[in-house]
């Protein structure tokens, strides 16, 4: 069977279908959305806080509207909202164990990055690292494969510079009060990372509060890094 008479035979015994409306993507969309939700992905607009990247009503003025002040990350930026269909996206990802769809967010993410003028001129790409035990329930890291994107179109290296060392809950099912202790010494740079003087690039899928990324700017600063700036997927 010719190459492309295979494919469409497949598409037609295993229809693919749209990660959010659910509807079956006509030969040849490979998904992960159909043209109508892909549609709808919209980047990240202004105005937003210079420093942690929020969305903003109105100009900014970061002492008066920042409400998560950072004392290490420099700061934070985002390739989209946090918005439909991201989060159908990033679950069929992370927790459907679809890394081409990953993949595809990282292309995303990448393609994006150029125009984001405050994260470049960077010497590592860090990504957000997994517990031990959440990355053998999971099998990969999602913002590693996301980071592996970045790296590629960018031409910076990735550094695996840190670790858990403790297992957390998920900062969404938290009250706020309890955040904080819940990160507290819970990321480290790895044993015999050296960032002395660079700047650093670190990465993940969703920022809501912000402290999973402080917390590691602090670990990456504590190894030395110069700056540390985080670029993620989508901002809630
Ligand atoms: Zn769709
Ligand atoms: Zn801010």
């Amino acid at each position: 069977m010719p190459h492309a008479w295979k494919e469409r035979f497949l598409h037609l015994v295993f229809p693919l279908i749209c990660a959010q409306c659910r509807l079956d993507l006509p030969f040849p969309l490979s998904g992960p959305l159909c043209g109508r939700c892909l549609a709808r992905l919209r980047p990240l607009e202004e105005p937003q806080c210079r420093r942690c990247g929020v969305p903003l009503e109105r100009a900014p003025n970061h002492a008066r509207d920042c409400p998560e002040p950072h004392r290490f990350l420099d700061c934070i930026r985002a390739a989209f909202a946090y918005s439909a269909p991201l989060p159908s996206l990033i679950h069929t990802f992370k927790y459907q164990n679809r890394r081409a769809v990953g993949r595809v967010l990282g292309g995303w993410m990448a393609g994006t990055y150029g125009r984001i003028p405050e994260i470049r001129g960077m010497d590592a790409v860090v990504p957000v690292p997994l517990h031990p035990r959440r990355l053998r329930q999971r099998g990969f890291n999602q913002a590693e494969i996301l980071a592996h994107r970045v790296c590629e179109c960018a031409g910076i290296p990735l550094e695996n510079a840190l670790e858990r060392v403790r297992h957390t809950q998920p900062q969404w099912r938290l009250s706020r009060g309890k955040r904080s202790n819940n990160l507290a010494r819970a990321i480290r740079a790895s044993p015999g990372v050296s960032l002395r003087g660079k700047n650093c690039l670190l990465i993940d899928d969703i920022c809501t509060t912000g402290r999973t990324l402080e917390e590691c700017a602090r670990a990456l600063k504590s190894a030395g890094a110069a700056r540390v700036c985080a670029y993620v997927l989508a901002r809630d």
